[in-house]
């Protein structure tokens, strides 16, 4: 037999399938084996991903798998068919495929775990007959397994010799099962149901019936979402299948877990990046034995080897981090898509401000729509108020904090209760702002802000790279205060000692979270502490669920809007519900307090009214006249050298060729522009970009075009990063 491999060389090019012959002592293998194989005059390890009867290699070329690496089959046949998937339509290499679906931690042979193996009764007696009698081992170990039950495979290799153990192994008398001794502790299921609301029941059927798409389940913020995941898990489990549920990174809280380990005890496996090496290696292995049947992880979970699934959900869907951002480049929700598929499974798309480009699929009925447009017990959404943050500076308030802000986080102070301020630090891009009259400088051909360019003293547009000098006076209204619009959580933080020296606060960002208790620890803190006050960056935005917050200060919310993104209006939308979402969770009403310098954006004014639909209505029209996705998809290709030059020529080189390219295509073409990256440098690395927008249909053909271009310009010294759709471009 011919085995189809993927061989595994660091930093190569290569990304051919190549075929080895399979010796007859490995005919046991089968799709999904480690193996090393000879490459050229090395030996490494590869992945088969095929087996077959014949090859097109000439006998004298064709070599043979020297050795097998691990016991079982490191990938599923499900996740074989997604790498190949990945390969063909999502213009993924196959290597990064595997890279994605093994995590290094669990390639290494520094194994914690304990492999048992259990005796399978079928054609025990049959095998018996044809053994060697004079093996006596054999029998030894059967009877060793009779009385034990599970026994540990090294027990049996020291006691009985390690070829007799693997003999049994491989034809299928004994079972091999990893990893009972488990690093990550999980603490048994405790809690009992609630009783599902009507509106919850339906959506929990529609979830279950939706197994031709996937569903998008539409709730409001204290809607009860997770209940409704958790039911479906429970109705899953009950048909003998599995499941596995996303979050953000952000949100996949000590707290979080705790309700679903509550609920479901030591079934759950838990995947995300501030696990130790140990600890990941156990829970992957933990799945894929079958032994966790719900997996819970941030955006890499989708990989996880999970088998027979049920239902795959996808809670707050539109949240950035499930797009990657470096290479391998993926997005969660097509890789679910096709897990969904495969297992002819419910996928769910939670969220309380779905993106635009998922809800416009429930309009065109791609995705099936199950919605909760209210809170449990019809409790009320809290009450977002605008401050207009020009008006405080026109009477005489140049702070950060409007007195209206002020004045209500005094009342939550009497009040004994608590209050979160937000200020916005992601997608930090500095602009320019009249503190006057809110005029912002914005490119001359393409109605997008200027961003501020320190190292250069520019403003810039990131759509044409076009550049303008700097203004120290206003255009509109004349005024000198044309400032720089941003501010740190630390500001924030003192301002309020300021005010209310007496009173506990604490930060949540960057600095002040230095690992995964100090996390924690600070939340929990702020949760036992009355009154108090929350200052943080988006750590503060999702998931908390404290019953004493009846105050949430939103104190920048324009950073966002302001972003050069074209889901500028999206993110700042999702940004001001999420946030406000945390007011209010329990039984006193919440308040928000939402500081801008446009009070009258749309954008403003829909979300404080939580009206997601006016909001999709209006941005899905701009997104349309404008051609934006998802009327239009957006590349950007990304190339970075230490040799300036090099890079120059290579952008250069592609521009020239996608130009050619663009001369057949016509108006399908929006547009095609190269420019030094917003930012130019970053570790010695010249970076350049060429930015491309194109309608859908011609969408795979552009894109092997790059390919094509990029694989003849292909040279040690530059990277290149295809990005579709990119979050941002900086
Ligand atoms: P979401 O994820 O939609 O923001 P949650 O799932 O966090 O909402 O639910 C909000 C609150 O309502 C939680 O405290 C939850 O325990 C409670 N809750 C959810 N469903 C019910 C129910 N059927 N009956 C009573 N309380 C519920
Ligand atoms: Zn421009
Ligand atoms: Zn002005």
């Amino acid at each position: 037999m011919i085995a189809e491999i993927i061989v595994d060389v660091q930093n190569s090019q290569v990304d051919k399938v190549f075929d080895y012959n399979i010796p007859s002592s490995f005919d046991f293998l089968k799709i999904g084996y480690r193996v090393v194989v000879p490459f050229g005059n090395r030996k490494i390890e590869g992945y088969i991903i095929g087996i077959k009867n014949s090859t097109d290699c000439p006998p004298d070329k064709l070599k043979s798998i020297i050795s097998v690496c691990d016991e079982y089959p490191l990938i599923l046949p499900e996740i074989v068919e997604l790498i190949k998937f990945m390969k063909d339509k999502l213009y993924l290499r196959l290597i990064d495929g595997i890279r994605l679906a093994i995590p290094s931690q669990v390639k290494k042979s520094d194994y914690k775990f304990v492999s048992f193996v259990t005796l399978n009764d079928e054609n025990l007696e049959d095998y018996l007959k044809t053994l060697n009698k004079r093996n006596q081992n054999i029998p030894k170990i059967i009877e060793c397994l009779r009385q034990n039950g599970k026994v540990e495979v090294g027990f049996l290799n020291s006691k009985y010799g390690n070829a007799n153990v693997k003999k049994l192994i491989n034809s299928g008398i004994l079972s091999i099962q990893k990893n009972k001794i488990n690093r990550l502790k999980i603490s048994d299921k405790s809690q009992n149901k609630v009783e599902l609301t009507s509106l919850q029941k339906t959506c929990v059927k529609d979830i279950l019936k939706s197994t031709d798409k996937p569903i998008v389940l539409y709730g409001v913020t204290g809607s009860g979402k997770t209940e409704v995941y958790m039911n479906v898990i429970d109705k899953v489990l009950s048909q003998g299948k599995t499941a596995l549920m996303l979050v953000p990174e952000i949100s996949l809280t000590p707290q979080m877990v705790r309700v679903f380990s509550d609920r479901f005890g030591t079934s759950i496996a838990v995947l995300h990046s501030a696990l130790s090496v140990g600890e990941k290696h156990d829970e992957w292995l933990r799945i894929y034995s079958n032994d966790a049947k719900i997996v819970i992880g941030a955006r890499s979970a989708i990989f996880a080897p999970l088998s027979n699934i049920g239902v795959i959900i996808i809670d707050e869907e539109h949240d950035s981090s499930y797009l990657s951002d470096s290479n391998p480049r993926y997005f969660t929700q097509d890789i679910a898509v096709f897990r969904a598929k495969y297992n002819k499974c419910p996928l769910v798309l939670g969220s309380a401000t779905p993106s635009i480009e998922t809800f416009y699929k429930t309009q065109t009925h791609e995705y099936n729509l199950t919605q909760m447009p209210v809170r449990v017990n019809q409790k009320p959404m809290p009450k977002i108020e605008i401050v207009d943050m020009c008006n405080e500076f026109r009477h005489g308030n140049n702070t950060i904090l409007s007195l209206r802000l002020l004045e209500k986080l005094d009342e939550t102070i009497k009040n004994n209760n608590q209050a979160i301020l937000f200020i916005n630090r992601r997608g930090f891009s500095s602009y320019l702002m009249c503190r006057e009259c809110s005029y912002i400088p914005k490119c001359t051909e393409c109605d997008a802000n200027l961003v501020y360019h320190k190292d250069e003293n520019v403003l810039k547009c990131h759509y044409c790279g076009k550049k303008f000098k700097v203004l120290t006076k206003c255009p509109q209204c004349g005024s000198n205060s044309i400032k720089l619009g941003a501010t740190g959580t630390q500001q924030i933080v003192e301002l309020i000692h300021e005010h209310f020296p007496k009173v506990s606060v604490f930060r949540l960002d960057n600095d002040s979270v230095k690992n995964k208790s100090s996390y924690s620890e600070i939340l929990s803190k702020f949760g036992s502490t009355k009154p108090s006050i929350l200052v943080g960056t988006q750590m503060v935005t999702k998931g908390h669920d404290f019953p004493k917050v009846t105050l949430v200060g939103i104190v920048d919310a324009d950073i966002s809007l302001f972003n050069y993104s074209y889901k500028a209006n999206e993110t700042t939308f999702q940004l001001v519900t999420q946030v406000s979402g945390r007011a209010g969770r329990s039984d006193q009403a919440g308040e928000v307090v939402l500081q801008t310098y446009v009070p009258k954006n749309p954008v403003y004014l829909t979300s404080a009214n939580y009206d997601y639909k006016k909001f999709y209505d209006k941005e899905i029209n701009l997104r349309e006249t404008t051609k934006f996705p998802p009327f239009a998809k957006i590349v950007r290709v990304l190339l970075t050298s230490e040799d300036d030059n090099l890079v120059k020529n290579a952008t250069h080189k592609l521009i020239i060729k996608l130009k050619d390219l663009r001369v057949n295509y016509g108006d399908k073409f929006f547009f095609l522009e190269a420019m030094k990256a917003p930012v130019n440098k970053i570790k010695n690395k010249h970076r350049y970009q060429v930015v491309l927008r194109f309608n859908n249909s011609i969408e795979s053909e552009v894109i092997q075009k790059i390919y094509d271009v990029l694989d003849n310009l292909k040279n040690n010294k530059l990277s290149v990063f295809v990005e579709l759709n990119p979050n941002s471009l900086s």
